[in-house]
């Protein structure tokens, strides 16, 4: 039977991507192989509480909600989140996936709306970008990058007009690091077709809760 590290299940308003502002179920799946340095989950890295498939479900269930994330941490370490995510598609409405990019996401269920949060240099994992994966996004899938300075802008910059992914793009300051205002401009300047991102949760509820 399928068992799984699980740091927290619950419901919020969903902070980022385009489905932003709508409640959802988040299920926050323990560990991370990555350490970005301006991560905000670090709580997940390790411990988790082990639940068997249907035990998530139930308490997803509770929660009344259709749209479900799972994130993390990264959720596709643990070798179970691929058939946990095929199960969460047959039963709700709408399912999203947080993952970091550095795990392969073509052989996932293609009903998952994959959010790939490609890491920029200042994030200090930008080595573990595979780069194949922007191949694999599809429609309902998401390209994210979260920026911490000019440096990490002019790569994100240069990542969509080489690769124009054909998925909305969106462009996250570091919360309390870059101000959004400073971002926005310098978006403006390019006149760059991609959209700002605020962590909503963090502007809701103190940005220090456990929400996301
Ligand atoms: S991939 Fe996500 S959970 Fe892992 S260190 Fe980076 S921001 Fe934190």
């Amino acid at each position: 039977m399928t068992t799984l590290r699980v740091i927290e299940i619950y419901a919020s308003i969903q902070g980022e991507s385009t489905r932003a502002g709508l409640p959802c179920t988040f299920v926050r799946l323990a560990g991370c192989p990555l350490r970005c340095r301006w991560c905000d989950t670090v709580y997940s890295f390790s411990g988790g509480e082990p639940m068997t498939i249907d035990e998530i479900t139930d308490e997803i269930d509770g929660h009344g909600i259709g749209l479900i994330e799972l994130t993390g941490g990264e959720p596709l370490a643990q070798p179970g989140a691929p058939e946990l995510l095929g199960v969460l598609c047959d039963r709700y409405s709408q399912v999203l996936l947080e993952t970091s990019g550095s795990f392969p996401i073509e052989e996932l269920d293609p009903r998952v709306g994959v959010i790939m949060d490609m890491k920029a240099p200042g994030s200090g994992e930008e080595s573990r970008n595979l780069w194949q994966n922007l191949e694999h996004l599809k429609v309902g899938d998401e390209l994210k990058i979260v920026i911490s300075d000019r440096t990490d802008y002019d790569w994100a910059r240069e990542v969509v007009e080489k690769h124009r992914p054909e998925v909305p793009v969106l462009f996250s300051p570091v919360f309390g690091e870059l101000e959004p205002s400073q971002l926005s401009e310098w978006m403006l300047a390019d006149r760059l077709a991609v959209r700002m991102q605020l962590q909503q949760h963090k502007y809701i509820w103190d940005p220090e809760a456990r929400r996301t």
